[in-house]
């Protein structure tokens, strides 16, 4: 089973380790502009084989992408100095616009993963840009808030004391600032995380709860400040989307995906669960049941991308 890496920075490059590391797929082909880069990474995650599962890794050119089931695309350009967010987004945006039709031309069948940031946008745009050549939406996701969902979840585990695989809550909406906990689904077993800290006395209140808020929202940045950048979580994640995909493993996970309607939004990409398999993102997504609130915050969420995509398109991308 063969997976290709386009862009294999610090975030492709660590996917591909996570996936010697665990054992997904056959085979990595590595592809990024910087193609010393990429030949440099495949070498180093080679050496890492032995130790670990076997697997065949090289670094090649879009051609070489013929034949994977599942493509990740984390190629991007970094801010620069005085730019905003919508031109960087621009400049992204036109490296997608070369990317995704290499790569679907390379690899028509495969399933596309996009882990750019922002996360939402790259992906609505890949889907955009992968229909003109007849794939269907099903076949584009992005990371969306897996990772953040991963955090949500730990923290709480780690407050009741139960194993994070026990634990269902979800964050959803934009990856980013305008992210949504959805607290009223948490649940443990189950059980409802209230119900479930008052039948077991485990302390419960505001500061507790915002305790968790914080240490989700903020991870990022905390990381960013002490190290430049996050890696090994979304690594991971992507690890782990693949290897559904590979073994229809039909997991729901808050990736994103290209969806008619979202919280009263129309035609936007921000990640909610979703079922995926083998064939990619299957049916829409999966509906929670949320309060008023949360809700709206959903819809704020949603409508925030939704401007900037529509502000990008409007800039021809
Ligand atoms: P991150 O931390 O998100 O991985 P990096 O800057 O480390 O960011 O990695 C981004 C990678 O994307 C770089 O290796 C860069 O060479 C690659 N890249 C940028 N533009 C393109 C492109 N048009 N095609 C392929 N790879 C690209």
């Amino acid at each position: 089973m063969k997976i290709g890496i386009v862009g294999s920075g610090l975030v492709g490059a660590t996917a591909a380790y996570a996936m010697v590391m665990g054992g997904v797929g056959r085979e990595i082909v590595l592809v990024d502009l910087n193609r010393e880069r990429s030949q440099a990474e495949a070498d180093d995650l080679y050496h890492a084989v032995p130790f670990a599962s076997p697997l065949e890794i090289t670094a090649g050119s879009y051609e070489d992408l013929k034949g994977c089931k599942v493509v990740i695309i984390a190629a991007g350009v970094g801010q620069k100095p005085g730019e905003t967010r919508l031109q960087l987004l621009g400049r992204n945006a036109a490296v997608f616009k070369q990317v995704v039709p290499a790569v679907v031309n390379a690899a028509p069948d495969a399933i596309l993963v996009v882990a750019t940031n922002p996360v939402d946008v790259m992906t609505h745009l890949t889907a955009r840009y992968a229909a003109e050549l007849g794939v269907s939406s099903q076949r584009v996701l992005g990371s969306g808030t897996t990772l953040d969902t991963a955090r949500f979840r730990a923290l709480l585990a780690r407050h009741v004391g139960v194993d994070s695989r026990h634990v269902h809550a979800y964050v959803i909406g934009e990856h980013g600032d305008s992210e949504v906990l959805a607290w009223s689904q948490a649940a443990v077993g189950g059980v409802p995380l209230l119900q479930f800290c008052d039948d077991r006395s485990i302390p419960w209140n505001e500061n507790i709860k915002q305790g968790i808020e914080d240490g989700v929202r903020n991870a990022a940045y905390h990381i960013i400040n002490g190290k430049g950048a996050t890696y090994y979580g979304i690594g991971s994640a992507l690890a782990r989307i693949t290897d559904i995909i590979l073994h229809d493993q039909r997991s729901i996970l808050t990736i994103c995906n290209p969806e008619s309607n979202i919280a009263g939004i129309e035609d936007v990409t921000v990640a909610m669960p979703h079922l995926l398999g083998g064939e990619g993102v299957i049916g829409e997504h999966h509906p929670l049941n949320l309060t008023d609130g949360e809700q709206q915050a959903l819809h704020d969420s949603a409508a925030l991308i939704k401007n900037l995509i529509t502000d990008l398109i409007e800039q021809g991308a």
